[in-house]
């Protein structure tokens, strides 16, 4: 049977309020909307009728959501494979872990932080993650078959980085995604970027390296999601570009086209710029670039950042 994935946008509040967040604007549009079980099941059908075998549940913090306990145990009757990310807030809690952990097969966990601090700035909540009982929880009732940590880069834990991936290493996961942020300037503004979200594209590649130096030692299954292709340095280029994403462009594509064909749980369509990837600019060097049909391009606020002074064209010649 062949892997066709569909992502199920179920739900609409989280418990924190992180400073790179790019969901907060859909979610702060579909606060209000209640999704039943009976929503899920009617799509879910709907959905494996038409081949699917894949579902991720989304939008956005799924254990605080009411009706993910039910949305999982359907698509497990189903024979979906379940795939959820997290932030890992409440899997400290044994009842908790228990209840839904074996009905999760593929686990992706959101690590920005470890100590409390840093929880803190780019949460901006007081809600913590409780590292040590999660991963007790996790050893002890998760029975999946992919794990992964997604570490978004911020200005806050840009310099610990490495460290992040070597604390998810430490913690046997050997999936691990290092992602530049998506930007929106309309909701967060061009001061709050600068600040609290957005780093350099240059300024990043010194901690890249260094976690990428580590994960070709220790074996693990590194991605480096959302960079450019020519901020790389040229003599790690075509290593790099290797692990630039999870999907390929046709696989992110196909995903958004099922996402847009009807109007599940929707209200008001999104708009397609809104689903990976988003808010990018080809800008003229892309034009004339060898990458430009598979690399995803600058953000588009970026440009309003920093400029885009460090994107370059490459060439046969300047390979
Ligand atoms: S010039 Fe454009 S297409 Fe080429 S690598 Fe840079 S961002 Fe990508």
């Amino acid at each position: 049977m062949s892997y066709k994935r569909v992502e199920l946008y179920v739900w609409w509040t989280c418990n924190q309020k992180c400073t790179y967040c790019m969901e907060f604007p859909n979610m702060e549009r579909k606060w209000k909307r209640k999704v039943t079980k009976h929503e899920i099941l009617k799509d879910l059908i709907k959905y494996k009728k038409k081949g699917y075998n894949h579902v991720t549940l989304l939008w956005w913090e799924p254990f605080i959501q009411e009706v993910f306990y039910d949305s999982l145990k359907i698509a497990k009757i189903m024979w979906f494979t379940t795939l959820v990310t997290t932030n890992a807030t409440t899997l400290h809690l044994d009842a908790q872990a228990k209840k839904y952990l074996p009905l999760i097969d593929e686990l992706i966990l959101s690590v920005q932080w470890v100590d409390k601090d840093l929880q803190q700035k780019i949460s901006r909540t007081n809600v913590l993650v409780h590292w040590n009982e999660v991963f007790e929880n996790i050893k002890k009732y998760w029975k999946g078959s992919f794990i992964k940590s997604n570490i978004v880069i911020t200005t806050d834990n840009l310099p610990h980085i490495p460290e992040l991936v070597e604390f998810s290493h430490k913690h046997w996961i050997t999936n691990i995604a290092v992602t530049y942020p998506d930007l929106d300037e309309e909701y967060y503004t061009k001061e709050h970027l600068l600040e609290s979200v957005a780093p350099k594209y240059s300024q990043v590649m010194q901690y890249i390296n260094k976690a990428v130096d580590y994960s070709y030692k220790n074996k693990l299954n590194l991605k480096v999601v959302d960079i450019p292709f020519c901020i790389f340095s040229s003599n790690k280029r075509e290593k790099y570009i290797k692990m630039t994403d999870d999907y390929n462009y046709e696989n992110r594509v196909k995903i958004s086209d099922e996402l847009y064909s009807d109007n599940t749980f929707e209200d008001k369509p999104i708009e397609r710029t809104e689903v990976l990837p988003r808010e990018r600019a080809q800008v003229d060097a892309c034009n004339w670039c060898i990458y430009n049909s598979i690399c995803w391009w600058p953000a588009k606020a970026y440009k309003n950042l920093y400029g885009y002074s460090e994107i370059n064209k490459i060439t046969h010649n300047t390979l």
